[in-house]
């Protein structure tokens, strides 16, 4: 347990004078988190308040070194739950030089679909899994060093010493999760020992990404007091294991109307004919996860049923009973980021030549 020595608390009870510490943060080139520390003299009122900033691209996947200035936007404003007091964290988009967004700047298209879409309110609730490792990065939370533990079965939810492994980390994200100001809904234990879930949401629109992306990074950041590694994996350990999802659940104001079951169907009607163009949205070595076992559906062949963990969307017997409510959609791997979304070829061109 590195950072929680009682010497840190000494200087973290210091006066700040009035200072702002921001955390800046932004995902990188490979879909992984970074952040740096930036002090303000004043309490920010929203994020128009807040300077831009810029880091060294060339170190994160996303500029050449000979032009490596890329530009930090701040986007969305939480608490920091690590300094407290008027401390925050900021979620930045990335842009280039010219002023165009950077090629792993995501958000930044995904706003303006949400913003298209805005009346038709779109709602997502995202179920994280995730696992935790030990500091070599090769054993899961509570296995033998280069060895199984028992078979799933007593792990799911499981209450007592051997069922349950990481507790503690769980317990600490979910309260920095309330403080920070993230929309988080719930956490359980998962089907394969040394793995979790937790889910955000029902988040409308944009907040969806800014949730889930912000959760991650108090997730990583809970987990180094306890000197536990986290992974997004989405099969981390091969065989008879569970993999590591994102399921996505979805609904628009009509879907969740009296009769909304309809608009349900016609929505899935229409995923059904893109089933390939999500897939490759849907996160890296998803390929690995969604093989048909392990409660997901087949990668190559799109299915959908009441209440089917099995298949790629799942309709929820209540909203089945009730004839109204959201849809599951079972196919994205833990790894993904939330923000992409399927593009034409021609769009993709388009979208490549203007970054
Ligand atoms: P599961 O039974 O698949 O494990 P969970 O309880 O883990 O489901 O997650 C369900 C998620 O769906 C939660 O994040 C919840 O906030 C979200 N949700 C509930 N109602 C809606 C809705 N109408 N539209 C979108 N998401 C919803
Ligand atoms: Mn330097
Ligand atoms: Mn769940
Ligand atoms: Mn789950
Ligand atoms: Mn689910």
């Amino acid at each position: 347990m590195a950072s929680v020595a009682p010497t840190l608390q000494k200087y973290l009870a210091l006066d700040q004078k009035g200072f702002v510490q921001a955390e800046y943060i932004w995902i990188d080139g490979i879909n992984e988190l970074r952040s740096k520390t930036k002090t303000l003299d004043k309490v920010p009122a929203s994020v128009a308040d807040l300077p831009d900033w810029n880091f060294d691209g060339s170190s994160t996947e996303q500029a050449p070194g000979h032009d490596s200035d890329v530009l930090l936007v701040p986007a969305a404003i939480f608490a920091d739950p690590f300094r407290g007091g008027s401390n925050i964290l900021v979620l930045c988009e990335t842009y280039n030089p010219d002023g165009t967004p950077n090629a792993t700047n995501y958000r930044h298209h995904c706003k303006k679909v949400m913003e298209t879409y805005a009346e038709t309110h779109p709602w997502f609730g995202i179920e994280q899994e995730y696992t935790l490792f030990q500091q070599d990065g090769r054993t899961p939370l509570g296995w033998p060093k280069g060895g199984f533990p028992g078979p799933q079965g007593p792990y799911y939810c499981g209450v007592g010493t051997n069922k349950v492994f990481g507790r503690d980390i769980v317990e600490a994200h979910y309260r920095a999760c309330l403080y920070a100001g993230v929309n988080i809904s719930g956490v359980n234990a998962e089907v394969m020992p040394g793995q979790w879930e937790f889910q955000v949401g029902p988040c409308e629109g944009i907040d969806m990404g800014d949730h889930l992306w912000i959760a991650r990074y108090l997730l990583n950041r809970v987990a180094e007091d306890f000197a536990i590694v986290v992974s997004l994996n989405p099969k981390p350990i091969p065989g008879d294991w569970n993999g590591a999802g994102c399921h996505t659940n979805f609904s628009t104001a009509a879907m969740r109307e009296e009769g909304g079951i309809k608009a349900i169907e016609d929505a899935i009607k229409k995923m059904s004919l893109k089933h390939m163009d999500h897939i490759a949205v849907y996160g890296e070595d998803n390929d690995k996860r969604l093989t048909g076992r392990h409660e997901t559906g087949h990668i190559s062949q799109f299915s959908y049923g009441v209440a089917n963990r099995g298949a790629s969307i799942r309709i929820p017997r209540h909203v089945a009973k009730e004839g109204k409510g959201y849809l599951e959609d079972r196919r994205p791997a833990s790894n993904i980021d939330p923000y992409r979304r399927p593009m034409s070829a021609a769009a993709l061109h388009r979208y490549l030549e203007q970054t």
